[in-house]
């Protein structure tokens, strides 16, 4: 039977809970334990995909098609384990599901109830993470202790400790321990009424994980166990990491975390390799120097909007033994001042994904320029789209040259739509369309960069976007020079373009989201060889 271990958060939101799950998940994984991961948010959306950026971050997309909160992404790059659907569950979705089975009389006519009805149902969702192979299941809770919407959640919780054995299910509990610079003191209070929230649940943490930017004393340590109820060595610190969140691992486990956990767990404690991970920090620890990137965006303001392609890029430096200075911009800020203002001395460029038609004129121009200046470039769904524009416009002569999903409604032309709308059957539609979600394959053209990057002939990436390049102008976009490195083997789309060697130096974009499937150790191809021509390209020396 698997083991349950229940994260929860208290006294302020953004403590990193997602991280420090990973992290120990990561922790038992390198000890040879099994683990699955769960994250559950407490809204109402069923789930993230509709949620605007700037809400919620990055949506992060899964091989099955789920669009799911960024914490899995965290549990994919720490654990190294794929996630999926089940894998992430929200108050919307468990309460549609309760909901659409009272709609079809499965209850018998009961009244329907949060209390047992709701909380079977989160219940359900746990033991459906439950296999013989599989040694630890961690999930998480999102949002603070005390929020409404968080209540069904911790109930079910309270329950399920009852229903087995004691040493199956164990509690950690995330807070801060602020410091307070006047008087030159750290203070416990915030995490004793937090966890006095707690065990008025009926929850009792065992695990304390504290935040905390001080070191936490002895004595600070005592008087937290005490008045929280949990041994002193089980009072973890967390504090702030110095240069790279990937340490966060290296420090719970100097803490005792995983030996602390499994010693609860009942569980014995296997002998850890950490020497890939370790390999990884020194070398983002000692860079051989930096590489300057720029990151063409609209929601650049808030750095969880492109989460896994910072991220993929941190990874790619770690490739290239450099350390990544990222210039993040926003695109309307290029139609402002043009491209060579903004972005004059950086030596890659990125365009990422995106919706909507704010700021395109912008990310079309930096396009224009990193071709033009012969600059590194990578584009992410948006951004191949983007450049399959600028590249009818300014080197096929379409100068009007547009994608659908930028043309007012009831007044699209497609005789200028070298993005269109496309149904399953790969027709150009006006209306709808269907939405490619999850993992798709790719047939990879010999002698393409794409294909010497990634190694092999097909692959599969995950996918999130509506519009497609048009069929009808793919020998126009040839004939013009653009490389068509890739193709859906079955639809025949477009999934990669680039420019030939002779005209650019690195000029790649993807319709798929290749930034989800990059790992610290492991840097994704399409990342690691774009920002390794980055480093080919001296900074500050491109006109
Ligand atoms: N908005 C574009 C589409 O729907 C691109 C989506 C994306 O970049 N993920 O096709």
């Amino acid at each position: 039977m698997s083991k349950f271990v229940f994260i929860t958060g208290g006294v302020v939101s953004s403590l990193g809970k997602g991280l420090t799950s990973a992290s120990i998940g990561l922790l038992l994984r390198s000890r040879g334990l099994s683990v699955e991961m769960l994250k559950m948010d407490p809204y109402l959306n069923v789930d993230p995909g509709t949620m605007n950026p700037f809400q919620h971050g990055e949506v992060y997309v899964t091989d099955d098609g789920a669009e799911t909160d960024l914490d899995l992404g965290h549990y994919e790059r720490f654990v190294g384990r794929d996630m999926h659907q089940k894998n992430n569950i929200t108050s919307g979705a468990v309460y549609l599901s309760v909901i659409q089975k009272e709609r079809h009389g499965d209850f018998d006519g009961a009244t329907v109830q949060v209390v047992p009805h709701i909380t079977n149902a989160i219940k359900q969702s746990w033991l459906k993470l439950e296999h013989p192979d599989i040694d630890v299941i961690m999930i998480e809770l999102g949002g603070t202790v005390g929020d409404i919407e968080g209540l069904p959640f911790l109930e079910a919780m309270r329950q399920f400790q009852l229903e087995r054995p004691q040493e199956d299910v164990a509690f950690i509990h995330m807070t801060l321990i602020p410091y307070l610079r006047a008087s030159g003191e750290v203070k416990t209070k915030p995490t004793q009424h937090s966890v006095q929230k707690l065990r008025e649940i009926g929850i009792q943490p065992d695990i304390l994980v504290c935040r905390t930017t001080q070191e936490i004393l002895e004595e600070h340590r005592r008087k937290i166990a005490l008045f929280c109820n949990v041994r002193p060595e089980n009072v973890i610190e967390e504090q702030d990491v110095e240069f790279s969140i990937y340490q966060v691992p290296v420090m719970l486990m100097h803490e005792r975390m995983d030996e602390i956990l499994t010693k609860r767990l009942g569980m014995a404690l296997p002998p850890i390799d950490l020497t890939r991970w370790n390999d990884m920090l020194e070398k983002v620890r000692n860079p051989q120097g930096t590489v300057k990137i720029a990151v063409v965006g609209k929601y650049i303001s808030l750095t969880d909007s492109y989460k896994s392609i910072y991220e993929a890029l941190t990874h790619a430096g770690i490739a290239s033994h450099v350390k990544v200075d990222f210039l993040r911009v926003e695109s309307e800020e290029i139609e402002e001042h043009g491209a060579e203002a903004v972005l004059q001395g950086v030596q890659g460029i990125l365009v990422p994904g995106g919706f909507g038609n704010r700021g395109i004129e912008g990310k079309i121009a930096a396009i224009r320029y990193a071709r033009e200046k012969k600059i590194p470039f990578l584009g992410i769904c948006l951004g191949l789209q983007c450049a399959v524009v600028e590249f009818a416009r300014n080197v096929c002569g379409m100068s009007d040259a547009m994608s659908m999903e930028w043309m007012e409604p009831g007044e699209e032309d497609l005789d200028k739509a070298v993005i269109a709308l496309m149904d399953s059957q790969q027709n150009v539609v006006e209306r709808g369309g269907t939405m490619r979600l999850g993992a798709y394959a790719c047939w990879l053209h010999e002698g393409t960069k794409a294909r010497e990057a990634y190694g092999v002939e097909m692959i599969r990436e995950r996918h999130r976007h509506r519009y497609e390049v048009n069929p009808r102008f793919v020998e126009t976009l040839r004939r013009g020079g653009l490389v068509i490195s890739g193709n859906n083997p079955d639809s025949e789309l477009v999934e990669i373009v680039e420019l030939p060697d002779a005209v650019h130096p690195w000029f790649v974009a993807t319709q798929a989201h290749p930034e989800f499937r990059s790992r610290p150790v492991e840097a994704h191809p399409l990342f690691r060889d774009f920002v390794a021509a980055a480093c080919r390209l001296p900074m500050d020396t491109n006109p």
